[in-house]
């Protein structure tokens, strides 16, 4: 809007954000306004809150408001096993879900060439030295079914394999709830592809609420 560029820059600002787009941005801007300078200056202190207060683990690279995250710090947590997960996000994931009850490694993204993102970028090394400990007897390793997060997955495994007993990789297959019919050719292609025998015990040590 011509003559507001305060105002347009916070829209353009806002935009950014993913899911939201230039109009959800510029009523956001308007509800901010129409509350009054207390509600700009709670936005702006649990933002200064947030650049302030929030890190990355130094074990794990989870976010964190410590040297250690909270899972980190708590001694309650299976030291055998770790999940590798890609962001910090994915790792919340599992958490919700409660399915987990070890420890995890946050890669800080995963392999992809062109983008510039080789090992180097990632924090490879830093889980090599985990394992290097050898308290590690399963690395489950939790990065995306996708193109770049199967590179990423082979090569944490092609990593882990020499130091860690167990290495597993999260199963493919149906969504609960979902229909046959429904499901894309590569999804329908896994869920084969990994299929087990009917009375089989699953496999699940370290796993479960
Ligand atoms: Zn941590």
């Amino acid at each position: 809007m011509k003559g507001l560029p305060s105002l347009e820059r916070l829209v353009i600002v806002l935009s950014r954000f993913p899911g939201v787009g230039p109009k959800s941005a510029r009523r956001m801007v308007y509800h901010l306004l129409r509350h009054g300078k207390e509600a700009t200056q709670e936005l702006i202190m649990a933002l200064e809150g947030l650049r302030d207060s929030i890190r990355h683990c130094e074990v794990c690279f989870n976010l964190a408001e410590d040297e250690k995250c909270w899972i980190c710090a708590d001694p309650r947590r299976d030291d055998a096993r770790i999940c590798v997960v890609e962001e910090p996000s994915d790792l919340m994931a599992m958490e919700k879900a409660g399915l987990f009850t070890g420890r995890y490694h946050v890669l800080g993204g995963r392999l992809s060439p062109l983008d510039g993102i080789g090992p180097d970028e990632l924090h490879l090394a830093a889980l090599e030295s985990r394992l290097i400990q050898g308290s590690v007897i399963e690395l489950i390793v939790a990065t995306n079914p996708t193109v770049e997060g199967e590179a990423t997955a082979h090569f944490v495994a092609q990593l882990a394999e020499p130091l860690v007993p167990r290495v597993t990789r999260l199963a493919y297959g149906m969504p609960m709830g979902g229909e046959l019919e429904y499901l894309d050719e590569s999804t329908l292609y896994q869920a084969m592809a990994g299929r087990r025998d009917f009375r089989q015990k699953s496999l699940n040590d370290g796993v479960g609420p």
